[in-house]
């Protein structure tokens, strides 16, 4: 890529999954790694600190004893230093953060108008309009790192806003879209986090078993490509093959293909406009069955629970979210049923009054009292 400008990354969520292959990909592009946060002073990002000696550290939680002295460097402490990182100039910076923890970093990259790699789902389901309008005013931008929205990205580059008819986001259906001979009520947690394609961690992993999913990429879609929601379709597709469709007004439809690897599309954050040569294997087509299949909404409620918080917009998508982080937690922990996730997101929408999201405050605010109304929701189902 003769000419093409790269600048350094600033890694957020170092450690997990999508950090670690950031960092991956950023030695094989032979980007430096300006900078590395993670929640807590892991063993792993101690490690990772040894192995980017110039990179700067921040670590969210403070660990509960002193151990500076141990540390053969300087690490900042706090969400504030993590935030910091995200305004070191001209940096990319991958968000990768997990949780609501992931907003403010998101807006302060772009404050600063850099390029922000967006892999922190949170930023737009808790703080959408706020991320939308931080984006307006500044000479940030934003490049989506999900498979499905780093797919429609694709397709739509060089396209006509007015000339997409629909976008179709694609699903795996989780281990049980495909066998309706399970009886939902019934699932454990570890048949609930065997997912058929991805490897991921517990919380999406569960997510993708009840398709809520797939409802918050419908909303991230929404807020990333200016689309309406009667514009945007899900279609269950098992291989994982095809990454999401753009259909046009004209009939034309365009779609991303090729196995599921999350390095694609975090190579794609960080070299567009440009194709640089990457390190995974190309896609080899022969023998791939592409199998698609309508969702069924009504074994898979969540997902409608997704189109009917977007819709109402202000603080519908921040409590979705609260509330299904919540119940997951408590299906994780044995306290409630597979099937009682859905039932606790619905009671905690219909709880929480509709509010604006126009501020910091009121997206964390909306956080909250998603979260709050989701406990009690869980508490009046427990012991059943
Ligand atoms: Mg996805």
């Amino acid at each position: 890529m003769a000419g093409a400008a790269l600048t350094p990354v600033v890694v957020l969520g170092a450690t997990g999954s999508i950090g670690r292959q950031t960092l991956e990909v950023a030695d094989h592009l032979g980007l430096p790694v300006h900078g590395m946060a993670a929640g807590t002073l892991s063993a792993h990002i101690i490690e990772l600190a040894r192995r980017y000696p110039d990179a700067s550290i921040a670590v969210a939680h403070p660990p509960e004893k002193r151990i500076d002295a141990a540390l053969e460097r300087r690490i900042d402490f706090g969400p504030e230093a993590v935030t910091a990182l995200a305004r070191s100039p001209q940096t990319t910076v991958v968000n990768g953060i997990v949780g609501s923890a992931g907003l403010e970093p998101t807006l302060a990259a772009l404050e600063t108008g850099n390029r922000l790699a967006l892999a922190n789902k949170e930023s737009l389901l808790t703080g959408g309009p706020i991320v939308l309008e931080t984006l307006c005013s500044s000479d940030g931008d934003l490049i989506p790192v999900d498979s499905e929205h780093s797919a429609v990205w694709h397709c739509l580059r060089g396209e006509e806003p007015e000339e997409v008819r629909r976008v179709i986001l694609t699903a795996s259906g989780g281990p049980f879209h495909a066998r309706p001979d399970v009886n939902l009520c019934d699932v454990s947690v570890s048949d609930a986090l065997a997912h058929p394609t991805w490897s991921m961690g517990r919380r999406i992993s569960i997510d993708s078993a009840t398709l809520m999913n797939k409802a918050f990429e419908v909303i991230e879609a929404h807020f990333l490509f200016g689309l309406g929601y009667d514009q945007i379709d899900v279609m269950i597709h098992p291989t994982s093959y095809v990454h999401s469709f753009v259909e046009f007004v004209d009939g034309v439809v365009k779609a991303e293909v090729g196995p599921p690897d999350m390095r694609k599309p975090i190579q794609n954050a960080l070299t567009a406009p440009h194709r640089v040569r990457a390190s995974v294997e190309p896609a080899d087509l022969a023998g791939v069955e592409l199998v698609f299949a309508v969702p069924d909404r009504e074994r898979f409620p969540a997902l409608d629970l997704g189109y009917r918080a977007g819709r109402r917009g202000g603080n519908g998508p921040a409590v979705l979210n609260a509330a299904d982080e919540v119940a997951v937690a408590a299906f994780l922990d044995g306290r409630i049923r597979f099937t009682d996730i859905a039932v606790v997101v619905e009671e905690t929408l219909e709880a929480v009054r509709p509010a604006s999201v126009t501020t910091l405050s009121e997206a964390l605010e909306a956080d909250a009292t998603g979260r709050e109304a989701a406990r009690e929701a869980v508490g009046s189902r427990t012991f059943r």
